[in-house]
């Protein structure tokens, strides 16, 4: 079996004043997936997000990932290894305006140990992987708004991360650029990248090999969990069909 890149176990997340966003979620993503986290407005999946990505820590509960507790590590060594293991993608791609989309990817790199004479042929590659090569000397407000999640996305990619956690990339594009953005996406993924959508676009969801749905701050759903029935909820191993 395919080695966990990240595990959240039991991850309770409870703001002031008792509001339980996250209700007991585990959850385990395997090296070379590629899965939605899908549930209406206000189901928790953005806090869900800021755990996985280490930018939040759970009340209780534990967040591994690529082996490490992430949930007890000091707040320094978080963002270096965020820097290493993770790649984001967002909504409103968050490029720097003043940047090239090659000096954007080049950021990737920042806290990745990359020397910095590498980083440049390393952010021009990420942008042939996304087909952008032909833009690299262009600025953000060059670009369309396909383009620029484009670059967004080889910014991500740039360090070769463990995961990518994409949070509702396709949501400020049209149909047609959001669409190509999910091919690419996908053709990532065939090409070896680990790589988590957040969406509340249940069409999205479905077209993505796995989905897990997430309500009031409970999985309710995981396509993986249905297709591997031989580990049942108590964590008592079957026979495998
Ligand atoms: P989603 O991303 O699915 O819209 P969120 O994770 O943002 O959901 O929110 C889950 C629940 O937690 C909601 O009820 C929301 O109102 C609540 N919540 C989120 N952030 C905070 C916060 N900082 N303080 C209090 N409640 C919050």
């Amino acid at each position: 079996m395919r080695t966990p890149v990240l595990s959240v176990r039991d991850a309770v997340v409870e703001y002031p004043g008792g509001v339980k966003a996250l209700a007991g979620v585990s959850l385990e993503i395997r090296n070379g997936e590629l899965l939605a986290i899908v549930g209406p407005s206000g189901s928790g999946k953005s806090t869900l997000l800021n755990i996985m990505g280490t930018l939040d820590r759970p009340t209780t509960g534990t967040v591994v990932i690529a082996g490490e507790d992430v949930t007890t590590l000091p707040d320094r060594q978080l963002s270096a290894l965020r820097g290493r293991w993770l790649g984001f993608v967002f909504q409103q791609f968050h490029l720097s305006e003043g940047l090239t989309a090659t000096e954007n990817v080049a950021t990737g790199l920042l806290y990745a140990g990359a020397p910095r004479k590498q980083r440049r042929p390393l952010a021009l590659a990420a942008l042939e992987r996304v087909g952008l090569a032909h833009r690299a000397g262009h600025r953000p407000h060059e670009l369309s708004g396909g383009e620029r999640q484009r670059v967004a996305i080889a910014r991500a990619l740039v360090h070769e991360p463990t995961l990518v956690l994409a949070d509702e990339p396709t949501g400020a594009l049209d149909t047609a650029n959001g669409r190509a953005v999910l091919e690419l996406l996908t053709q990532l993924n065939e090409e070896g990248t680990t790589i988590a959508l957040i969406t509340h676009d249940r069409d999205i969801a479905a077209r993505l090999p796995r989905r897990v749905e997430i309500q009031d701050g409970r999985i309710v759903i995981d396509t993986a969990a249905e297709r591997h029935p031989c580990r049942d909820r108590t964590g008592v191993v079957g026979v495998a069909p």
